[in-house]
């Protein structure tokens, strides 16, 4: 899900909203403005109800973003790098880097989320019944809560990657010792969970005569095999780079053009240019590697000024980039590769280059590994 517009950053972790939530809203209020709530409170004008509905509406949202939010901060207690919560037309999507430190983290993440619906939804509902507030509102409270409550039980359904599913995989993975056969029994569990939730959503389509809501039960269950296809696939690439080290898929520094710190650009540029394009130079000082002439950044140096550049005025330190070991396992490189824009990382032994690794050469591989199906 692609990020629309950012909202800003909540306790340090960005929020952004993918346009297809104004369609979310937009059914949500309509249904509440013209079906729910004219039949709970028929005393009420219509302009009430609009009003209600959007009030229920948005306190919907912001019950996903909690939600999300609980995933989001119990993963960042667990050491797992976050890249921001988007809502879109079916809820939340909390974003992490990286693959989950063990089954105890998967699991703590995965509850987190309910744990936290579970709250709205008592909380809500307990103020429904207080009693001191207008019906109006107790009613809105009532209906807040009760989406919390169904928003908790199907999030619980134990289809991966929803967060039931992922409970499931983690309690596989800590009994099975094996996160790739935990997540073949969990993929297995939530293609039946998605097939139930299609042939129901159609059910209720065509022989309950409830059009709107059977072809949304049935649209999230077609979803949901495709999210779980997703995350078998994505778990059998983890799988195959966890197989491999650096090493493996380094250009040797053999092959590697190197740019010398102290040489005046357009030296370098002329002796590097018959030497073949690559994207990215690392920069030597001697035999000592000290960082990285990323070639994007010669293009942003004026051509006038480019005659008196030197490679030192364009090199990023190598406290700024991601520096690899040729002994380092490849699924934990390339997590922290997809973390930078270079996607690019020389690759050192002590301070001298053994290499370079970039994530195109990982995604060749990865594409040529017949297994895999390519992607
Ligand atoms: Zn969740």
């Amino acid at each position: 899900v692609d990020e629309s517009v950012s909202l800003g950053r909540i306790a340090g972790i960005r929020i952004g909203v993918n346009w297809s939530v104004l369609a979310l809203a937009g059914i949500l209020v309509w249904q509440l403005a013209a079906i729910v709530f004219p039949d709970t409170n028929p005393e009420l004008s219509g302009g009430a109800h609009l009003l209600m509905a959007l009030v229920a509406a948005l306190l919907f949202l912001v019950s996903i973003l909690l939600h999300e939010l609980g995933h989001a901060l119990q993963a960042r207690r667990d050491g797992m790098a976050i890249d921001g919560i988007t809502l879109w037309l079916f809820g939340g999507v909390a974003r992490f880097g990286g693959q989950f430190p063990g089954a105890g983290a998967e699991f703590r993440i995965a509850i987190a989320g309910p744990v936290v619906s579970l709250l709205l939804a008592v909380a809500f509902i307990a103020a429904s019944f207080a009693g001191a507030l207008p019906e109006s509102v107790a009613v809105v409270c009532w209906w807040v809560g009760q989406i919390n409550a169904v928003l908790l039980v199907f999030n619980m359904l134990p289809g991966l990657p929803l967060d039931g599913g992922r409970v499931l995989r983690a309690a596989l993975w800590r009994w099975t010792g094996d996160i790739r056969r935990a997540t073949d029994i969990a993929t297995v569990v939530a293609k039946g969970v998605a097939a139930l939730m299609i042939g129901g959503g159609l059910a209720l389509a065509v022989l309950a005569g409830s059009a709107l809501s059977g072809v949304w039960l049935a649209l999230i269950g077609w979803m949901l095999l495709r999210a779980s296809a997703g995350e078998a696939q994505n778990a059998r690439v983890q799988g195959a780079l966890a197989e491999h080290t650096v090493a493996d898929l380094m250009l040797p520094a053999a092959a590697v053009v190197t740019a010398p710190l102290h040489q005046p650009l357009p030296e370098f540029l002329a002796d590097a240019g018959w030497r073949g394009p690559f994207s990215t130079y690392p920069v030597t000082d001697g035999e000592r590697v000290v960082g990285l002439l990323p070639y994007a950044a010669v293009g942003a140096v004026a051509p006038e000024r480019r005659a008196w550049a030197r490679v030192a005025d364009l090199t990023v330190p190598l406290a700024d980039v991601v520096v690899l070991a040729p002994g380092d396992r490849l699924d934990h490189a390339v997590d922290r590769l997809e973390t930078l824009e270079l996607e690019r990382a020389p690759v050192l032994d002590g301070d001298r280059l053994a290499g370079l690794l970039s994530l195109d050469d990982v995604r060749r591989m990865l594409r040529g590994t017949p297994a895999l199906g390519g992607r």
